[in-house]
């Protein structure tokens, strides 16, 4: 688990610096719940926090970010990574889930924010349902300070899980109604599944 940074104490605010933390995992590994949870202490701390989304995310609330268990913080979805930039405005932490599906100007606003003095916050999916890394997940990971992996558990075996199984045809990445249409698989399932597949 991230060990939190110093926040307070220097008596030198103006001069603290900002940092990127990326937390990533396969699908019902909880990473919604992971932002929130980071997100929630920042609010309690009196800490000013916005929270932004792709547009395209739609699958739930329209103006939250929704995780799985229903606990959920109100977002601003937006089209482009730019976006962010500027409805960032003066907040002191930007929380952005679902970091996958942005474009990929994603990594130069995160780049910014932080260099700005923000805590900037990403969740999203590592890899695709074939097993590859997904949209810009690599490059946020590579300029973090912080990368949290977390694991769901697979569904077939009860391993420790961090892909994302596809158990409906189709191929694109986008897909709703995630919870009928994936399952979280240890590599040795999700890769066996994988061959039998092409078979
Ligand atoms: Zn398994």
């Amino acid at each position: 688990m991230l060990i939190e940074p110093h926040l307070e104490g220097s008596g030198r605010e103006s001069r603290r610096s900002g940092w990127i933390e990326v937390i990533c995992g396969s699908m019902f590994s909880g990473k919604t719940e992971e932002l929130i949870r980071r997100l929630n202490r920042a609010v309690i701390a009196g800490q000013k926090v916005e929270i932004f989304k792709p547009a395209i995310e739609k699958r739930y609330h329209d103006k939250n970010v929704v995780s799985h268990n229903d606990r959920s913080i109100r977002s601003t979805p937006v089209q482009f990574a730019d976006d962010v930039v500027l409805l960032a405005g003066e907040s002191q932490v930007v929380g952005i889930d679902e970091a996958q599906f942005f474009d990929s100007e994603i990594v130069n606003v995160s780049i910014a924010l932080a260099n700005k003095g923000k805590r900037v916050i990403l969740a999203g999916l590592d890899m695709d349902f074939m097993g590859k890394p997904f949209g810009s997940m690599p490059q946020l990971m590579a300029v973090a300070e912080f990368v949290t992996k977390i694991h769901a558990i697979c569904m077939n075996c009860g391993d420790v899980a961090s892909y994302s199984y596809r158990t409906s045809l189709g191929k694109e990445k986008i897909m709703l109604g995630e919870k009928e249409a994936y399952e979280a698989r240890c590599r040795k399932c999700f890769w066996e599944a994988m061959g039998n597949d092409k078979k």
